[in-house]
């Protein structure tokens, strides 16, 4: 049994016939061969969904289902077959000859958009950056100025079309004959060729070249973030508009800092004597060396947070923090006399020397939570 030509087209049974349509040409468009190349499935369910559009977008059929369902249709003569003719002669018979390009307003002369990776390093994504990038990008060739033709050679009317630049096609389709236009193949729908094609770009007016491109990048940039240039990108015909060119912007792990965020976290190694005796130390930030005071009794895990030394943030306003994270280093070894005053220090403890009572949780918060 097929399923509900309402549920196929994701519209309710009160749809109206301009809904039923935008319905179906946003459903197709997900489906249309190019977009699907060898993948069966959407065949499958482009024809399913033209079934389900010949039905409902005809009154007639469309009364018949609502009242009768499927069985209605098929008593009624309707006999849904798809199956002659290739899947891009069906999807043309529905949207015409331009097919994909003229049915959904995607001329040939759209630009080609290009994308393109950066690495930079975390004090680069802090202060903003000017980067060169080079990439491959489609242009127009220099040598014919895109006209196709060697120099000084005449363009003549494309023999083929007779200079109309486009061609009737006829295909055979499940709804019958379908008369198309589509371009023709021998001018690409200029109707016009050159005599003699200019031998750098082969006739096609257009070469790959290598471009080199200053680019802004500004500061609190994230890993990852994609910086989008308009018209940067090439083009697909000599006459048409520019691509654009997508820039990944990847930031370089940094040795000192982890980024979470806006906030920047590094670790400060504290021997474990001037962690119990309290000490000032320089920590390293984006800015340079900046002086942090250790208290007395400072534990392991515990976090000094210096406002406003993290990374900016992109969209303006207070930059984030740097935390700072203290960890008591246990020296490794000891030679004789470290370690007599290290037992005599030992045996001087008592109960008052942890005087903070601190619970078993609060102790794994402090240790755990912060990486
Ligand atoms: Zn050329
Ligand atoms: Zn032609």
């Amino acid at each position: 049994m097929p399923r509900d030509y309402y549920e196929v087209l994701g519209v309710g049974r009160d749809a109206d016939e301009g809904q039923i349509k935008k319905s179906f040409r946003r459903l197709a468009r997900e489906l249309h061969p190019d977009q699907n190349p060898d993948n069966p499935e959407a065949e499958d369910r482009f024809k399913e969904l033209a079934e389900a559009y010949e039905v409902l977008s005809d009154r007639d059929r469309r009364r018949l289902y609502d009242s009768y369902g499927h069985d209605g249709l098929r008593g009624g003569g309707y006999s849904p077959n798809f199956d002659g003719g290739s899947f891009s002669d069906l999807f043309s018979a529905f949207f015409g000859g331009g097919g994909f390009d003229a049915a959904f307003g995607r001329g040939r002369a759209a630009g080609a958009d290009v994308a393109v990776g950066v690495d930079i390093d975390l004090e680069e994504a802090a202060e903003g950056a000017s980067v060169e990038v080079s990439f491959d990008a489609p242009v127009r060739c220099h040598t014919c100025n895109g006209n196709g033709a060697t120099p000084g050679t005449p363009i003549v009317t494309c023999e083929r079309c007779g200079g109309q630049g486009r061609l009737q096609a006829i295909s055979r389709t499940p709804f019958g004959q379908v008369a198309r236009t589509i371009a023709c193949d021998v001018c690409d729908g200029a109707g016009r060729v050159p005599e003699e094609p200019c031998t750098t770009c082969r006739g096609a007016g257009l070469v790959q070249e290598t471009q080199t491109l200053s680019v802004d990048i500004p500061a609190g940039i994230e890993d990852g973030q994609r910086i989008r240039l308009s018209g940067r990108g090439g083009i697909n015909s000599p006459s048409g508009p520019p691509g654009d060119l997508y820039l990944t912007v990847r930031i370089r792990p940094d040795e000192r800092f982890v980024r979470d965020g806006d906030h920047l976290i590094t670790v400060l190694d504290v021997p474990f004597a001037l962690a119990a005796l309290g000490a000032t130390l320089s920590v390293d930030t984006l800015d340079g060396e900046h002086d942090v005071e250790i208290v007395p009794g400072t534990q392991s895990g515990e976090v000094i947070t210096l406002r406003e030394k993290g990374m900016p943030r992109l969209r303006g306003g207070r930059r984030g923090d740097l935390r700072v994270v203290v960890n008591p280093v246990t020296p490794r070894k000891l030679d004789r006399k470290q370690r007599e005053l290290l037992e005599r220090f030992s045996e001087s403890l008592h109960d008052g020397n942890d005087a903070a009572e601190e619970s078993m949780l609060a102790k794994l918060r402090r240790l755990v939570s912060r990486a």
